[in-house]
């Protein structure tokens, strides 16, 4: 059998996989490099697709293909939100537009859950929690007797919202592994809270607001989860499709790892709908949770504009910024640049690791607990080094590039 490197390869963005048996054609996730525009390479006929989570580096092309897609009920739920806004943002942006509304709606759903095992021709398919959202799923194939895991994106230690993955497969032929974090340690969690904690009880002592761009699927609901957890009672707005986003997760309380204390955490946030609304939570000192986490759009940029002079009021991002992005050049340089916009921001802009990826210690202890047989490295910036390195650890590796076939 053969494996098709068609996207994802040595870069983070656009991942695709496709295992090819004499049998039988399935495709590991179908996504899109957001900042770019840039799709993977085209896998042809194909019988189903396996897709590991909602996240548009791994899903924002797969309206565009004519087959079964399996996914968990949340992922597919997520999934339709993210797509939808991906036609926006793609108009907005002059890149092509690959699928309508409609092929979104058309979509050819079939549901897994965690421990399921499914058959598609001559595959047998099982289905892992993978820690990273609510939904995110590794996938274990057993195709022609070879036994291949594909990671997805994963995290294995807790957060507030998830108990992290439960991937409890070893000796496997092949390891396809995520590896965006090879060469980075998280901080402990307990410490990024602390800290933002800290900026939010500063920022409010001298009338300042917070402004907390999140990642609509997940960090959103992290961070929401974390106010709460440390009893924050100034006034927290919730705005963009962080709202939408949060509330599909509430539908899944058995993926969550205390539904209650997530249920808690929205009743007490106050929604923005209007710009009015948005007006009115400037009035006063406040915590606004929005997206675009990397500031690529949504209602954090009318909240950068007011703000951006306003040295009292802090801007707190909670994830890695692709560079490239808005987001990415305030972090760097403090200026805002998008397609319409440039502006300083003499707000405090600080960047707090809320990753929900795996560390490399995460990363190196999951790989010596699977003992594969063969590891495939994609989704990172370092892939060659990374496999580099497994090699001198005396595992069998690659990262092979885009375009290229690896047979078995
Ligand atoms: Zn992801
Ligand atoms: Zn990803």
């Amino acid at each position: 059998m053969h494996i098709h490197c068609l996207g994802g390869f040595r870069e983070v963005g656009k991942s695709a996989v496709l295992l090819e048996s004499k049998k039988t054609k399935l495709l590991l996730d179908y996504g899109i490099k957001v900042e770019t525009g840039e799709i993977p390479l085209p896998p042809g006929k194909i019988d189903s697709i396996l897709l590991s989570h909602a996240h548009l580096d791994h899903s924002g092309m797969i309206p565009t293909v004519k087959a079964d897609i399996y996914a968990t009920p949340a992922t597919f739920d997520q999934a339709r939100l993210l797509l939808e806004d991906s036609i926006k943002v793609a108009k907005k942006r002059g890149f092509p537009i690959y699928f309508s509304k409609r092929d979104i709606k058309n979509i050819s759903e079939f549901m897994v859950t965690y421990g399921q095992v499914i058959d598609v021709k001559d595959a047998e398919i099982e289905v892992f929690d993978a820690g990273h959202v609510p939904g995110s799923a590794g996938f274990l194939i057993t195709l022609e007797e070879k036994r291949i895991f594909y990671t997805g994106d994963f995290k294995l230690s807790e957060t507030r919202l998830l108990s992290g993955a439960k991937f409890d497969v070893k000796d496997v032929d092949v390891l396809i592994t995520e590896s965006t974090y090879a060469y980075k340690e998280h901080p402990p969690r307990s410490a990024v809270e602390k800290k933002l904690i800290e900026i939010i009880h500063e920022t409010i002592a001298i009338e300042g607001n917070v402004i907390i761009p999140v990642f609509a699927v997940g960090r959103a609901a992290e961070i929401l989860l974390v106010l709460h957890a440390h009893k924050i009672k100034y006034p927290i707005y919730l705005d963009g499709m962080a709202k939408q986003a949060t509330e599909i997760i509430l539908r899944y309380p058995e993926l969550l790892k205390d539904h209650k204390a997530l249920k808690k955490a929205m009743n007490r946030v106050i929604p923005l709908h209007t710009p009015k609304d948005r007006k009115n939570a400037l009035k006063h000192p406040s915590i606004i949770v929005t997206t675009a986490g990397m500031l690529s759009g949504g209602p954090v940029i009318y909240f950068l504009k007011k703000l951006r002079k306003r040295e009292d009021c802090a801007l707190v991002f909670t994830g890695f910024q692709v560079p490239g992005t808005p987001g990415y050049g305030v972090l760097e340089t403090g200026v805002f640049t998008n397609e319409e916009l440039s502006f300083p921001v003499r707000m405090r802009i600080k960047y707090l690791d809320f990753s929900a990826h795996c560390s490399r210690s995460e990363l190196l202890k999951f790989i010596e607990d699977c003992r594969p047989e063969k590891i495939i490295v994609m989704h990172g910036e370092n892939c060659e080094e990374f496999a580099e390195e497994l090699k001198e650890k005396g595992y069998s590796a690659e990262a092979p590039r885009n375009g290229e076939v690896i047979e078995l």
